[in-house]
């Protein structure tokens, strides 16, 4: 029988429809991948290119002396731009803030052809100290009040560019969607006096039917209300509302989990497009006791349909137990060993 469960953090409510329920191997990207090329000429990403994006605010390594292996700069076609004042304006029912904000390109590797999911580890914690870096930057200006990190991998995910990158965007405001969220959170401490997620992540290792994988530092799992197939969140084991207060150990753990969670979504589902966010506590709310922060990695294996735009309630095709043991058994680490031997 089909189960409609709620979100714990979220209290939004979710159809698992065990009744049309697909196996989670049926869910597999079956489009032809076209062969990618490591440099394309035309390519603003790719070296060489480098005037054809506006200055960069990040070079990994600083030295212009050496190739870089990762850079960051300003979108060209920003959605927000620093260099205004947000200034808000309230006129009878109507309320607008200028287009301040900060909108960032994070440029992962030189190679167009790379994907995150077979890179080394140490590249990946590379990508993710970067946004640390910048996270961190952004977050001591007062005039931000949100901070998203982003990857669109795929036509799909919204790529526009096929060359591997993510993005950071700043803004003044914090959404509706961010806010009640930390409502919820506050409104739980305020009950039990506890973190809501440090609560169901204790619960979750109990049971273990959604884990997917525990390092040292982080728990990989299957939310038990997930809104889509082989949505998989990561979350610190260590009670941290913001992204910002993550230690350089964990950083590099992050990395290995992140890259070993993308390479079973790889592997298992044959390179399904997907997004990724880092969820983190807004900017003016770090250190929080009731919120949490996690990297959440949602492939787009399903379309969103007039059920989900009308109700705000999505069907799940794929039972979040099953879409655990499914990539559980996905051996990365065998199956990176067996491209290396082919090489
Ligand atoms: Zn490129
Ligand atoms: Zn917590």
């Amino acid at each position: 029988m089909s189960e409609l469960r709620q979100n714990f953090a979220t209290k939004e409510w979710v159809v698992i429809a065990t009744e049309r329920a697909r196996r989670p191997e049926e869910m597999a990207n079956r489009r032809e991948r076209k062969v990618v090329a490591p440099f394309v000429a035309s390519c603003p990403f790719c070296p060489g290119n480098e005037k054809l994006t506006p200055p960069e605010v990040l070079r990994i390594p600083t030295s212009t002396d050496v190739p870089w292996h990762a850079r960051v700069f300003p979108n060209k076609f920003a959605a927000l731009l620093r260099d205004v004042q947000p200034t808000r304006t309230v006129h009878r029912s109507r309320r607008s803030v200028n287009g301040f904000g900060v909108h960032d390109v994070i440029v992962e590797t030189p190679d167009h052809a790379q994907v995150m999911a077979l890179m080394p580890d140490s590249y990946v914690a590379e990508i993710l100290r970067i946004y640390k870096t910048r996270y961190d930057e952004i977050s001591l200006d007062p005039r931000i009040a949100l901070i998203t990190i982003f990857k669109n991998h795929g036509a799909d995910a919204g790529t526009s560019l096929e060359h591997p990158h993510s993005q950071l965007i700043a803004t003044p405001v914090i959404s509706l969607q961010v806010r009640e969220r930390f409502q919820q959170a506050l409104r739980h401490y305020d009950d039990y006096g506890e973190c809501m997620f440090c609560q169901m992540l204790g619960e979750e290792l109990e049971e273990q039917t959604r884990i997917v994988a525990v390092s040292e530092h982080f728990v990989v799992l299957e939310p038990y209300a997930s809104s889509a197939p082989f949505s998989t969140h990561i979350y610190p084991r260590r009670h941290m509302a913001s992204f910002g207060d993550v230690s350089g150990s964990e950083i590099n753990d992050l990395a290995r989990m992140l890259r070993s969670t993308l390479a079973q979504l790889y592997h298992g589902l044959a390179d399904p497009d997907f997004n990724f966010t880092i969820r983190s506590a807004p900017a003016e709310s770090v250190g929080v006791k009731y919120f949490h922060w996690y990297l959440s990695v949602i492939p787009r294996l399903t379309r969103v349909a007039g059920f989900e735009l009308g109700s705000g309630m999505f069907i799940n095709t794929v039972l979040p137990e099953a879409a655990a043991e499914f990539l559980r058994k996905v051996d990365v680490d065998a199956l990176s060993n067996a491209a290396c031997a082919k090489v």
